[in-house]
């Protein structure tokens, strides 16, 4: 795509970058295909392509966002599926991570859109204020049918919807320190804790600390480290992106000193995308850019790091029908494909994918409240899909799909991790029945 920025507007390294991203587009139109608002809604405005247009244009002219590209903008649920689709290799996430951030800093959102936006910012992120927001959310549950009535009240119903009405307790072996593995040492990693993960089911990390250790992986959890930043950085919120990207930089570099670390485990894939792009993120920060390419580089997904470990036989192998649910953030954002159904396969598990599985299912961190109308026609059309496979329990390896299908899939709904654990020797998940346990050989 030829492009026109003036020199003094390519000084700025954010436009230079989002020019070379532009150029690299040849309109093919491939990506609208995969693009599940496209797919939604039909209008070219809503695909990859036409946003791409909408953003060209806005920074070309030097332009402040207005409300026509701030609509389809938001509208994206940066699932990446143009990413994997392109044949041009164009970096859309970058430049739609540019777009948010520039609708940020110059356009004025209405008032309740703004403190929509900032109350998701200041808790969210944080377990112990988005601990007591779910505990309140009993308060208004009974007004949902009347929030959903006014539009403008359509993103606080959502979110009543999606709270959960009991919160399990907090995990004690999520709390800094170290967890020996058992055995001879096969490696040494850090787990990310996280934000709203660690909240809405704790049992996630716990269970990763216990199936590394039983397989003689030592797990430190770091001092300091806390939200990856993927929340506020998708709303375009930079400088707060950027001072959790430092911040778990900075733990993940001191534990890296104090004893080197293999791997930095994730157990939610959408944290996963966005740490292993801290490198970018940090890059023009003399400070921090070097620290955070390295952190990128040790930074891996849960099953990544699994199918890389030479597993024993499981101790028991379920002969359960398992739907595998890959989220956006570890297909498209994360490229990882194989791996957590051929573990889940070698675990004795029947793998089973449901059709259109390049589709979003709607959740894309903060999307299902701030556009729960296209986020629930995604959700309803990706549990379609899943209930045709005739699987017995879904698993996926982001909490956010696991919350998002949840809320409407009559079947168990798990982390990948906690099937895993179940068929080397752990206790059996919360919800999933004890029917199509096979003795191993
Ligand atoms: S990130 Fe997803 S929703 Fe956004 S343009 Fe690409 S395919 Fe469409
Ligand atoms: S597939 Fe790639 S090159 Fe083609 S229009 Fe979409 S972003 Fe541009």
């Amino acid at each position: 795509m030829q492009t026109n920025f003036s020199l003094a507007q390519l000084v700025d390294p954010h436009v230079a970058e989002s020019e070379k991203i532009l150029r690299k587009c040849v309109h093919c139109g491939f990506c609208t295909a995969t693009c599940p608002t496209y797919v939604t809604l039909g209008n070219e405005l809503d695909s990859p392509r036409g946003r791409i247009y909408l953003i060209k244009d806005m920074l070309e002219n030097g332009r402040p966002a207005d409300k026509e590209i701030v609509t389809h903008i938001d509208r994206c649920l940066s699932c990446l599926a143009c990413m994997t689709t392109c044949p041009s290799g164009v970096n859309y996430m970058h430049l739609v991570d540019h777009a948010r951030a520039h609708i940020q800093e110059t356009y004025k959102r209405p008032l309740l859109d703004r403190l929509t936006r900032a109350v998701l910012a200041f808790v969210l992120p944080y377990p112990n204020r988005f601990r007591t927001a779910l505990k309140l959310a009993g308060l208004g549950r009974p007004f949902i049918g009347l929030f959903e009535k006014l539009p403008v009240l359509k993103p606080v119903a959502a979110m009543l919807k999606l709270a959960p009405s009991s919160i399990p307790l907090a995990s004690s072996m999520a709390k800094p320190g170290t967890h020996v593995g058992q055995g001879a040492k096969r490696g040494r990693v850090a787990i990310l804790t996280g934000c709203a993960q660690s909240v809405l089911d704790p049992a996630i990390n716990d269970t990763t600390i216990s199936l590394l250790t039983r397989l003689g992986v030592e797990v430190v959890v770091p001092e300091g480290e806390g939200c990856c930043g993927a929340l506020v950085h998708h709303m375009g919120r930079e400088a707060a992106a950027l001072a959790s990207a430092r911040q778990n930089v900075d733990a993940w570099t001191r534990a890296v000193e104090r004893g080197g670390l293999d791997a930095i485990i994730i157990t939610a894939s959408g944290c996963g995308t966005t740490i292993k792009d801290y490198g970018f993120m940090l890059r023009l920060d003399p400070a921090y850019a070097e620290k955070a390419a390295r952190v990128s580089a040790l930074a891996r997904d849960v099953t990544e790091y699994l199918a890389a470990l030479d597993l024993p036989e499981p101790v028991r192998k379920p002969g359960t029908i398992v739907a595998y649910h890959s989220a956006c953030s570890m297909q498209h954002g994360q490229k990882i494909t194989r791996q957590p159904k051929e573990l889940l396969a070698k675990a004795g598990f029947v793998v089973r994918e449901p059709r259109e599985g390049h589709l979003c299912c709607g959740s894309a961190g903060t999307y299902n409240i701030l556009q729960p109308e296209i986020s629930a026609k995604l959700r309803d059309r990706k549990v379609k899909n899943i209930e045709a496979t005739g699987a017995e329990i879904v698993a996926t390896g982001n909490i956010g799909c696991i919350t998002q299908i949840a809320s409407a899939a009559r079947l168990p709904v798990v982390h990948t991790i906690k099937l895993l654990d179940w068929a080397y020797g752990g206790p059996r998940p919360e919800g999933v029945s004890d029917s199509g346990l096979i003795a191993a050989e």
